[in-house]
């Protein structure tokens, strides 16, 4: 069978079985199958997919038709250029939360300025709390240059893959089992955070990729979605260097509690950023000197 006959085939026990953008999840399952680039594979559409090869699409194809996600069935999912692999217990990286990373990437830009300034050194201390696959803070320690990054999460999964994914990606970080900031023992320019923040009543609500499949230990946020953001604010006072930033990633409807549990708290220069689809998602601001 060509490739061209078979992933209309399966495409359409795809949609047969109403699973959402059908069309993409084809083509990721048959760049795996046949390990090349969808343009590579354009050119072979006519070609003869061996009966091993239309096997194993067909395989995936019927896993995904439970809705399981693409990225647990295949292993991996990009995020900011590089590939982090994915484990079933752990959070698969949003392409939402690459704006957080582009962001503490501009603050830290500034950031070493004023303490080169300050001290000659410029080296930064990060931590992604709340690290899960690590995607945050494994991408800022690739991607900004002279920084120190810690990440933690409570979760044996979510520790287990951001070692592993600090390994594929040799990126040099430091990860630490810890209920939020029980183990933490240093302090930071700045701490990153996309905690679990789904209201509790809301999960049997989400679409049954994420609420049937992913671990609801990162998505709930307790009763009023807003437990972890409570938590890290208060405590991150004694782990932030003066003027040290703190960035969180928010649920479209969290912007004014967040707001006001940071300004409530102290902290100054609160800035929000919408996402690609127009929606709150990104608050940032600074803990003062006292
Ligand atoms: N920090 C991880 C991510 O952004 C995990 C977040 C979580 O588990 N709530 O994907």
């Amino acid at each position: 069978m060509t490739w061209q006959a078979l992933m209309k085939e399966e495409l359409e026990r795809l949609r047969q079985a109403d699973i959402p953008e059908a069309d993409s999840d084809i083509r990721l399952f048959a760049m795996d199958v046949a390990g090349c680039t969808y343009s590579t594979l354009i050119l072979r559409m006519a070609e003869e997919a061996s009966e091993e090869q239309a096997q194993k699409l067909r395989a995936y194809v019927t896993e995904r038709m439970t809705h399981k996600p693409c990225q647990y069935i295949l292993g991996s999912q990009e995020f900011m250029g590089m590939e982090f692999a994915t484990a079933p217990e752990v959070l698969i990286p949003r392409p939402e939360t690459e704006l957080l990373v582009e962001q503490a990437c501009g603050k830290l830009e500034k950031l070493r300025e004023k303490k080169r300034k300050q001290t000659g050194d410029g080296k930064l201390r990060v931590l992604d709390m709340c690290c899960g696959s690590g995607c945050i803070g494994i991408s800022v320690a690739k991607l900004v240059p002279a920084v120190s990054v810690d990440l933690a999460d409570i979760s044996d999964a979510a520790i287990t893959l951001t070692k592993k994914n600090r390994e594929r990606l040799q990126a040099d970080c430091t990860v630490i089992q810890t209920d939020l900031f029980a183990q933490i023992e240093e302090k930071y320019d700045m701490i990153i955070s996309n905690p679990p923040y789904i209201r509790t009543d809301e999960i049997p609500k989400l679409m049954a990729e994420v609420r049937d499949f992913e671990p609801h230990l990162a998505l709930d946020g307790k009763a009023d979605g807003l437990y972890f953001y409570d938590k890290i604010i208060r405590e991150a006072r004694e782990y932030l260097y003066e003027d040290g930033y703190i960035l969180f990633e928010i649920g479209q409807d969290q912007l004014d509690a967040v707001r006001g549990l940071l300004v409530e708290n102290g902290y100054v220069d609160v800035e929000e950023m919408k996402d690609y689809a127009g929606l709150d998602r990104i608050v940032m601001a600074r803990y003062p000197a006292l």
